[in-house]
């Protein structure tokens, strides 16, 4: 499997950022490749938006700057459906691998992955945040704007994010992953909060509708190599797709993936359909024009995202719990991200009502110990 950092063809710097100890790490760890210092980033955004396929020419391209803002959001969910409590950590934006559901072709303005190299100003907002959060059990990771260890193999965050957080034992921290780059995660010392958790799907959707990402067997046997480590780990059978055969093809990898992995040591397996703002749909027919995801009927939802029609998403979700349970994962704690009560109800048999609910349920205290 080629490493998808190895696509990085050009790097680009903000001026004053080579002084950051990250910066020179990165530039260190990818060798050979040609770097530029720019003033300022909107110049990299206007070249690179007026590309025939500014998303895909944007994946080979690295920015490098500090981040002027706030490292720490609320993950904003989507309105009108249930949320987890689940809070984002935006150190790296945008992803070398190019899946054709992918939200951030749509979200980001810049199409450039960027690296946010002031390291110093994350520890201490994280330090602030968890002070000002620190009666209540906090949830958080970097997978929501890109890829957790997409760039790990350059930027080798994820050993200091083991690090710092292995002693905050208020919080679960997550990698969130479709790749294999474990290998800094197999050098580190386990933490019982600290869960690496990987995006799964069907070995068909991954080969058609996810470019550059490994295949789902070598996804599982990644999560089975860190669980063996002693690590906790988490899946996201997000988004589930509709097509011809997804029932069989869902239950084998559910299969696969009970065969290789502990349940007792899984911290969570969230579900969830494939759903976009209309504009994506657009974008998807004109940069993938084999994908056929877009073909399947779907219905406005109360976000304004399109989704599959309600009794769909419960013949898939019933299917999925079926299947999970069945194949081992019995006690695993099962969420829905971005579904309605309703949802909730009829297939976990559960009714959280608010996000700080769902929240508590997924806060349980780690059951599974390191052999
Ligand atoms: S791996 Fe995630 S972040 Fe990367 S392209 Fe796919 S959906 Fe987007």
């Amino acid at each position: 499997m080629i490493k998808p950092h190895t696509q990085i063809k050009k790097v680009f710097i903000e001026k004053g950022s080579l002084q950051y100890p990250l910066a020179q790490k990165v530039l260190k760890n990818l060798g050979p490749v040609p770097v530029e210092i720019i003033n300022d980033e909107e110049e990299v955004i206007e070249k690179y938006n007026l590309l025939k396929d500014p998303v895909g020419e944007g994946k080979k391209a690295l920015l490098l700057k500090p981040l002027k803002g706030d490292f720490i959001k609320p993950c904003p969910c989507t309105p009108h459906y249930l949320g987890c409590n689940y809070y984002i950590i935006n150190t790296d934006l945008n992803c070398p691998m190019d899946c054709t559901y992918c939200i951030l072709q749509h979200y980001l303005d810049n199409p450039v992955m960027v690296s946010h190299v002031n390291t110093n100003d994350l520890w201490e907002q994280l330090d602030r945040f968890l002070y000002q959060h620190r009666s209540r059990f906090i949830r958080i990771g970097t997978g929501e704007l890109g890829d957790s260890l997409a760039l790990d193999d350059i930027t080798e965050r994820s050993k200091e994010f083991i690090a710092y957080f292995r002693e905050k034992t208020r919080v679960n921290f997550e990698l969130k992953t479709k790749t294999i780059n474990t290998d800094n995660i197999l050098c580190e010392k386990p933490a019982d909060n600290i869960i690496i958790a990987w995006s799964l799907n069907t070995e068909l959707m991954a080969k058609k509708e996810e470019k550059g990402a490994p295949a789902v067997k070598d996804r599982i046997e990644a999560a089975y190599e860190v669980q063996k480590k002693g690590f906790r780990v988490a899946f996201h059978f997000d988004p589930l797709i509709l097509y011809r055969g997804w029932e069989q093809d869902y239950r084998d990898i559910i299969d696969r993936l009970f065969s290789r992995i502990d349940p007792s040591g899984i911290a969570w397996i969230s579900i969830g359909s494939l759903r976009f703002p209309k504009p994506l749909k657009t974008l998807i027919r004109k940069r993938f024009p084999l994908s056929q995801i877009i073909y399947e009927e779907m219905v406005g939802g109360k976000d304004g995202k399109l989704r599959y029609f309600k009794p769909m998403r419960l013949k898939l979700y019933q299917d999925i719990v079926r299947d999970i349970r069945s194949c081992g994962g019995k006690g695993v704690p099962l969420y829905f991200c971005m579904e309605s009560n309703e949802i909730w109800r009829k297939i976990l048999n559960k009714e959280p009502g608010s996000k700080e609910e769902v929240e508590a349920f997924l806060s349980l205290l780690p059951r599974f110990k390191a052999t």
